[in-house]
């Protein structure tokens, strides 16, 4: 058992009590008792699913811009992957990552299914003229390349949520 650790919103206080969404410790004060069990404020007022359904049209509108910008952007960078030729998976797994950052960072930070869509979306669009054209060239499916897409589409819906 931990011993004592300070409340993250009053350094001063020492409690053994974390929040049960974020982990954080939360001293007697901050603590709210949920139907899911003890929480932050932060986590209390706003649960992951609420958050999904809160987004403002304004949100919205900026998550499906930052998705349009990711599929341009992705398609130069996914290029740049393919050229690399060695850790291909790793460099687009970041690349992912970074896309589902920026969208979810573009919503408002909200996540939730429609900037998880979109991160999705945009990432296979960048990466879609790469193995199409690989299908057209040589007729056989470019697997490799479409593991890669897998990768950097899964690591952009994981941090969107
Ligand atoms: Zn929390
Ligand atoms: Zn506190």
């Amino acid at each position: 058992m931990a011993g004592p650790v300070p409340c993250y919103r009053h350094p001063r206080r020492k409690t053994r009590v974390s929040c049960a969404t974020c982990g954080r410790p939360i001293c007697t004060e901050c603590m709210v008792q949920t139907d899911v069990g003890i929480k932050c404020p932060d986590d209390a007022r706003l649960p992951r699913g609420a958050r999904a359904g809160a987004m403002k049209t304004g949100q919205v509108i900026r998550s499906l811009l930052a998705g349009v910008a990711v599929a341009v952007v992705g398609t130069a960078v996914v290029y740049a992957i393919f050229q690399v030729g060695f850790l291909t998976l790793i460099l687009s797994a970041v690349a992912g990552y970074g896309a589902g950052t920026f969208i979810h960072r573009a919503g408002g930070r909200n996540g939730g299914p429609l900037a998880m869509s979109v991160s999705g979306v945009a990432v296979a669009i960048a990466f879609a003229p790469f193995l199409a054209l690989q299908v057209l060239a040589g007729g056989e499916v470019p697997i490799f390349r479409v593991l890669t897409a897998l990768v950097a589409v899964g690591f952009a819906i994981y941090n969107s949520r």
